[in-house]
């Protein structure tokens, strides 16, 4: 597998904590030797901190570029690609991983900022920034060639109660990712979505407007999945033989069956 990403470009969104993080550390030791790394987030101190520990754990072999991007904001991603330093241009793998959720609240509740925060990222932001890769990947030859991994969730397939705007939010990534794998059936670019269940990372803390004891209530008593069990999923498919696609793949802890 290291063969086929050697020499690779990643994009990640959100990969100053949790999933993003864990990922961008996952591809790094798959490949360690040659592979360039294009981390984005807000908060530009983590992306510098997990470049900082690839390093330290798998040395110079990989590039790491981390870069300031709020995907809920056009400008940043319009000003994205033109303003990537020249090796980092030829961008292989788009992870759209940078999401969030919420509020907790019955429908006739939802605020009106926390519904639009949810859409503007998980959705409007995932769809912008596909739309700023695509044209790399379509000017190789045969139509294109490139991978698009997209972060659902299970609540896009399983609504809850309480949460209806964010597994609203992940419905719309996978009609827009299925719908965008049929687009595209003609060339090489491959279209991928993976669900996770119930993950621990930083996100029920952003769920519960940073009460971490709240979060913490989520995982009582269960034994959720870390990051590093999506990431291995997410550099497996990524890895895969040029024509090979895990095309919707939904992965959860036993409990959550
Ligand atoms: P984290 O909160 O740890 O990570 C979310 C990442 O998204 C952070 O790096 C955050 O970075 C980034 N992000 C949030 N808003 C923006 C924005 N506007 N622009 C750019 N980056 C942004 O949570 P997870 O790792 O768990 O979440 C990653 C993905 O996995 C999300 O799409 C989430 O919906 C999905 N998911 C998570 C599950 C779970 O149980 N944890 C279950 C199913 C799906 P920063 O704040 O620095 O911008």
């Amino acid at each position: 597998m290291a063969k086929r990403l050697d020499g690779k470009t990643i994009l990640i969104t959100g990969a100053s904590s949790g999933i993003g993080a864990s990922t961008a550390k996952e591809f790094a030791r798959t490949s360690p030797k040659n592979l360039k790394l294009i981390l984005t987030a807000r908060r530009i101190d983590s992306l510098k901190q997990v470049a900082a520990e690839i390093k330290e754990e798998v040395g110079d072999g990989v590039q790491v570029l981390p870069v300031k991007l709020d995907v809920s904001n056009p400008e940043d991603i319009n000003n994205f690609v033109p303003s990537l330093p020249a090796e980092f241009k030829e961008i292989d793998v788009l992870v759209n991983n940078a999401g969030l959720v919420k509020g907790v609240a019955q429908a006739p509740n939802i605020a009106a900022e926390d519904m639009k925060v949810m859409f503007d990222t998980n959705v409007t932001g995932l769809v912008n920034m596909t739309q700023a890769i695509l044209p790399i990947f379509k000017k190789r030859p045969e139509g294109g060639r490139g991978d698009i991994i997209n972060i659902g969730s299970i609540a896009g397939r399983e609504p809850y109660p309480n949460g209806s705007i964010y597994c609203a939010t992940k419905a719309a990534v996978k009609s827009f990712t299925e719908a965008l794998r049929k687009e595209l059936i003609s060339t090489r670019i491959r279209i991928i979505e993976i669900d996770p269940g119930q993950v621990e990372t930083e996100f029920s803390v952003v769920r519960f407007y940073g009460d971490k004891s709240k979060a913490d209530a989520v995982y009582a008593g269960c034994e959720p999945l870390t990051g590093d069990d999506i990431a291995e999923v997410i550099v497996f498919a990524a890895g895969r033989r040029e024509n090979v696609v895990i095309a919707d793949t939904l992965i959860f802890p036993s409990h959550q069956a």
